[in-house]
């Protein structure tokens, strides 16, 4: 089975319309959460992973636009970004939002947002964090979001082995556990402003990362149109 992994759409559903048809052939669709949040088209991008039959769970993002978290945590731009997309969304996308949950398991991996330890909140950002996080799950492999940026850490006996994956770069899924994160399709933030997501192949046990170019353009004036907040449309430019 062909699986694209997606994660941090954050209602670019420009961006993620190409990464679905760069990612073509595949038999299934994963998300990591934060659907909604920042873009201007967070109903057209529920909609759409609905019609992919999309499995998945949800991030800090969906659980603040659902109004089950204190918007106190964010920074005051993305608080913009969410009072606009809560009050703005149809109920059929708060329903599927809502049926999302934190964690799930699928076969060998485990699905969250941030961590296996806090799927919420954690950003898996360093070895010392992943470390704490491989007892925190109970497959081989965990697939993480949140940070917006496609990273690896790979256990090895005790060692921990870091992987920044770019365009066209290849995981083998073997026997040691590895935490995997395929980045962000609406706001990558390692300084490539380009699409980013992955396609695991669970016959060939390979994991591939994908970069995409997309109109940001048409993504801006969107929001321009919507005046959700500049530094959130030109940091779409800049990839960070
Ligand atoms: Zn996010």
């Amino acid at each position: 089975m062909r699986i694209a992994v997606l994660s941090d759409i954050h209602g670019n559903l420009v961006a993620l319309e190409e990464v679905l048809d760069a990612l073509q052939p595949y038999d299934a669709v994963w998300q990591l959460g934060d659907i909604v949040g920042y873009g201007p088209q967070p109903d057209e991008v529920v909609a759409r992973l609905a019609s992919e039959k999309a499995l998945g769970v949800r991030g800090n993002h969906d659980a603040a636009a659902l109004g089950e978290l204190d918007l106190d945590a964010f920074n005051d731009d993305a608080r913009t970004a969410v009072e606009w997309t809560a009050s703005r969304i149809l109920p059929a996308t708060r329903a599927w939002l809502a049926g999302l949950p934190q964690r799930r398991e699928e076969g060998q991996f485990t699905l969250v947002h941030g961590s296996p330890r806090d799927p919420t909140w954690e950003y898996i950002f360093s070895l010392g964090i992943a470390r704490l996080n491989f007892a925190a799950y109970s497959t081989r492999y965990c697939l993480v979001g949140h940070t917006h940026v496609p990273l690896v850490v790979r256990l090895d006996r005790a060692r921990l082995e870091p992987m920044l994956p770019d365009d066209g770069d290849t995981l083998v899924l073997d026997d040691r556990r590895a935490i995997i994160n395929p980045g962000s399709v609406g706001q990558p933030r390692d300084g490539d402003p380009r699409a980013s997501a992955m396609v695991v192949d669970t016959e060939q046990n390979v994991v591939e990362w994908r970069r995409v170019e997309y109109s940001i353009g048409d993504v801006q004036s969107q929001m321009r149109d919507a005046r959700l907040p500049p530094r959130l449309i030109a940091r779409l430019q800049a990839g960070l």
